[in-house]
């Protein structure tokens, strides 16, 4: 029997992923599909085993065209794709996931989970090796994965068809160059869908007061996938409130209670494939404040809270643009300070030339002292990162810090303004 697939488990230290790669003509080497690889990640704290689950086609390639090798080298994990016969990269994505943040917990140090997780790339035309990295505390790539892809493999699933309408909520604009973002409604009823339409709207109207989304809102595409659940509302566990919901999002994620994310990989996927997207974000009908954002995976905001506005622009700046974190509190070691971050809007000074220092006036001291002064000034504020010490931010108050300022500080608004850029030049 013809074997179509294979899959290598290495682990080989890459180093040619770190040059700048030039990009390719999209046509030569795609269609217009979209191929979806399901897989799964077992481990814990110190291990993980990466397992392939299955390959899916979907209708519609929703990321750019233009821009298909990915030089940003934001995430903890990416891809790269190459034809079978040649090491020249094709495709290739860095993002973060789930099952990464759960290895940092102490349940980690204890037991062993698994989560699925996938990846999308444009459907290729030719036969194709897909590379799988994980990134190392140090920030070395590694690779975890590699599989051959034939397009023509008889086992590549078809999307399923779903029987939910969508809702063009805002843009028409060309799917390669547009943000299109897909929202998802979790605990709506089927009377409730007229409260998640208005709920959309309201996301618009958030997303487009804040700068620099406000300049480039001529950029985006928003749709929804109209699917109802069973219950009102969403899960917490901590309240022993268990509710049947579309997309089974919950509360107290790694136990921690404002934590709102979903294990159910698999369900938001096959929702999400129903329009081209390049980010998913997950509406959750629920008063309670909360969310979580993770690059370039999904992003949930609840939306009945009187913070919902800036939760869901917060949480985008994580999923979206890869932005961190700038708040400090004791405690965490969550960086190393030997190391550069990958995160745009925090450094160790490592490599600041990397980050912002070019915004900075010549005349601001590194590090910038926190004074009432220096309250509108670009410099490099200790603390930063889950960090109090060797970590450092661009501002004393930026909405990746505190929603009292209301507005992102000059470095997220340009590494936002980047990001959109990628997917729409
Ligand atoms: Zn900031």
């Amino acid at each position: 029997m013809k074997k179509l697939l294979f899959i290598f488990l290495s682990t080989i230290i890459s180093f040619s992923t770190f040059k700048v790669k030039a990009q390719v003509e999209y046509d030569n080497y795609f269609t217009d599909n979209q191929l979806r690889i399901d897989y799964y990640l077992f481990g814990n704290a110190d291990t993980v085993m990466y397992s392939l689950d299955k390959l899916v086609k979907e209708p519609k390639w929703g990321g750019p065209r233009a821009q298909l090798v990915d030089n940003m080298n934001y995430g903890m994990y990416s891809i790269e794709v190459m034809p079978t016969d040649s090491y020249e990269v094709i495709y290739s994505h860095g993002y973060c996931l789930l099952f990464g943040e759960w290895q940092t917990t102490d349940e980690a140090k204890k037991i062993s989970k698994g989560f699925h997780e996938s990846v999308v790339i444009p459907f290729p035309k030719e036969p194709v090796d897909v590379v799988f990295y994980a990134k190392t505390d140090d920030l070395e790539l590694v690779e975890k994965m590699k599989i051959t892809v034939n397009p023509n493999d008889y086992f590549i699933k078809p999307a399923p068809q779903l029987p939910y309408a969508i809702y063009n909520v805002y843009g028409d604009y060309p799917v390669d160059k547009a943000v299109d973002i897909v929202l998802l409604p979790d605990g709506y009823t089927e009377q409730e869908m007229g409260k998640f339409v208005q709920d959309c709207q309201f996301f618009v109207k958030s997303l487009f007061s804040y700068d620099p989304y406000t300049h480039y809102k001529d950029r985006f595409n928003i749709r929804a996938v109209m699917v109802p659940s069973q219950d009102s509302d969403i899960t917490m566990p901590g309240d022993s409130l268990y509710r049947n919901t579309a997309l089974s999002c919950s509360f107290w994620t790694f136990n921690s209670e404002r934590y709102c994310m979903t294990y159910d990989n698999e369900t938001m996927k096959n929702l999400a494939g129903q329009v081209p997207y390049d980010q998913i974000y997950i509406l959750a009908n629920t008063k309670k404040y909360g969310g979580g954002g993770i690059f370039n995976s999904y992003c949930v905001s609840t939306t009945g809270n009187s913070y919902s506005s800036d939760v869901i622009i917060h949480e985008f700046g994580h999923g979206f643009a890869g932005l961190a974190d700038e708040y400090a509190y004791d405690g965490t070691d969550n960086y190393k300070l030997e190391v550069e971050p990958w995160e745009p809007n925090i450094t160790t000074l490592v490599n600041f030339e990397s980050k912002w220092k070019d915004m900075l006036n010549k005349k601001t001291p590194v590090p910038t002292p926190v004074e009432r002064k220096n309250i509108y000034t670009v410099g490099v504020y200790e603390g930063a990162g889950y960090q109090l010490h060797g970590i450092y931010r661009p501002m004393m108050d930026c909405l990746m810090n505190t929603f009292n300022g209301n507005k992102f500080c000059p470095v997220c608004e340009r590494a936002i303004e980047r990001m959109i850029k990628y997917y729409t030049e």
